[in-house]
């Protein structure tokens, strides 16, 4: 390991390669574990990041790619590894606002790159809590989804073109900027979501959107879980493409995050099961508030809704937004277990409930359940307290939470990955021949299994076997 620090120092120079308290305080995250890392590494361009995953490869020293380390799965954990930091590679490259795209490194914050675009009257559409501290390579290498996936999709429709390295060192360099371009293999898709272990991702080609000017927010109260999808088709069938956000609050979580020590107070009394933040983005500020009003008023009547909040200012859009966004008020419940789940939902409710009654039956004077999430998307977080932070237990949780997914076909995790924390129940929720093919991808790209290993899969099975 020495032998090989003193070559990468030889590589990258001073402030290149940390160790000891450096190292540790470059790995501090108030969301992601990160280990103990044996350095960080801290490459200023994508031949660095190759020069380092060469000499890696010839050592057999494993890699672990860092972002903006506010992954949920475990995912950027490094004990024993190299940290692969991008976070010197961090510019916006290019903006072409003809074709709306934006040529950008890994390391770049999702909220700088989203400035960016906006500074040229573009949107990149990708929003999340984490904004500040993400970045654009740890968005791709987990395909990060967030609260506009209902209009443009998670990040992985964002992606036209990629650069990565190869385990080996070798770049791909797949920067492609076209739309449209059927030529073979789309081999961009193997770096987007397979979290660092196939190649680390260094620049990226991502499609821009015409911003919106207008911007109208409501928060609903719902009395019903069968209301919730005909509200959500209603606002469809009206406003179209423009509906960009449908997100739901179960009580437990409003009333969490509307009482002190919460900063926010609700718009809407306490009392009703359902709390949804609906918002719709178009091109005329004049025009788009008269048919979201009379939607919601429409829903209203028709007794789907049972009342309603709009937002008359920026002040008023950004409390609402600030509810929703305020998750970390699900910590008052602690100790705490954050799940992503999805299904469709036609079963949620019934879910939502049998895992609540689970719970309850177990720890019948401990155990809390908090949900919320992208009802449009078929994604739930679900945040379940036990009052028990032993490993028992929370694997009794994780087969609870699991448990109905493996039989109504839902999936354990919609947009946070898989990381170590969901590895054991990968099997619950992909098929073995779908294991089987990520392991022949994973021996093909990284033979000596040093990209990032133990992530996703625990073993891959050695090369040729
Ligand atoms: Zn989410």
């Amino acid at each position: 390991m020495a032998a090989l620090l003193e070559q990468l120092r030889q590589v990258l120079g001073d402030g290149g390669v940390l160790v000891g308290d450096d190292a540790i305080d470059a790995g501090r995250s108030p969301w992601t574990r990160t280990g103990a890392p044996k350095a960080v590494l801290r490459p200023r361009s994508t031949e660095q990041v190759s020069q380092i995953l060469a000499a890696a490869n010839a050592a057999g020293v494993p890699v672990t790619p860092w972002g903006g380390l506010t992954g949920l799965v475990d995912g950027a954990r490094a004990d024993g590894a190299l940290a692969l930091s991008l976070s010197r590679m961090n510019a916006v490259e290019a903006i072409d606002t003809v074709s709306g795209t934006m040529r950008v490194q890994a390391g770049c914050v999702l909220q700088t790159a989203c400035e960016a675009a906006e500074a040229q009257g573009l949107l990149l559409p990708l929003d999340l809590g984490a904004r500040g501290s993400a970045t654009i390579g740890g968005n791709i290498s987990t395909n990060a989804g967030g609260n506009r996936v209902l209009r443009w999709g998670m990040m992985r429709e964002m992606v036209l073109g990629l650069e990565a390295v190869l385990a080996d060192g070798t770049v791909v360099s797949a920067l492609n900027p076209l739309m449209k371009n059927n030529t073979g293999y789309d081999l961009k898709q193997l770096f987007i979501g397979s979290e660092g272990t196939l190649g680390v991702v260094t620049r990226a080609v991502l499609r821009l959107r015409p911003k919106p000017v207008s911007d109208n927010v409501a928060l609903l109260a719902v009395d019903t879980f069968e209301a919730l999808p005909q509200v959500l088709n209603r606002l469809r069938q009206a406003i179209g493409a423009q509906l960009s956000a449908f997100e739901v609050m179960w009580a437990d979580f409003y009333e969490l995050v509307t009482t002190p020590p919460a900063n926010g107070r609700p718009p809407l009394p306490h009392g009703h099961p359902y709390y949804v933040l609906v918002e719709a983005m178009g091109a005329d500020p004049e025009a788009d508030a008269e048919p979201f009003e009379r939607v919601l008023g429409e829903a209203l009547e028709a007794g789907e809704i049972a009342d309603a909040a709009i937002a008359r200012s920026v002040g008023e859009r950004n409390a609402i937004w600030a509810l929703r966004d305020d998750v970390g008020q699900t910590g008052r419940n602690a100790p705490i277990l954050a799940f992503d789940v999805s299904l469709n939902i036609a079963d949620m409710e019934a879910y939502v409930a049998e895992v609540r009654a689970a719970l309850a039956a177990r720890w019948p004077e401990t155990s809390s359940l908090v949900v919320f999430g992208h009802l449009g998307d078929g994604n739930l977080h679900v945040i379940a307290g036990v009052g028990d932070r032993s490993p028992e237990a929370r694997h009794a949780v994780e087969e609870t939470v699991y448990g109905p997914l493996r039989r109504i076909g839902g999936s354990i995790s919609a947009e946070h990955g898989i990381g170590l924390q969901k590895r054991e129940f990968l099997s619950w929720t992909r098929s073995p021949a779908e294991l089987g093919l990520m392991r022949t991808l994973k021996r093909a790209l990284d033979p000596n299994n040093i990209l990032n290993p133990g992530k996703i899969l625990e073993d891959a099975g050695a090369a040729g076997a």
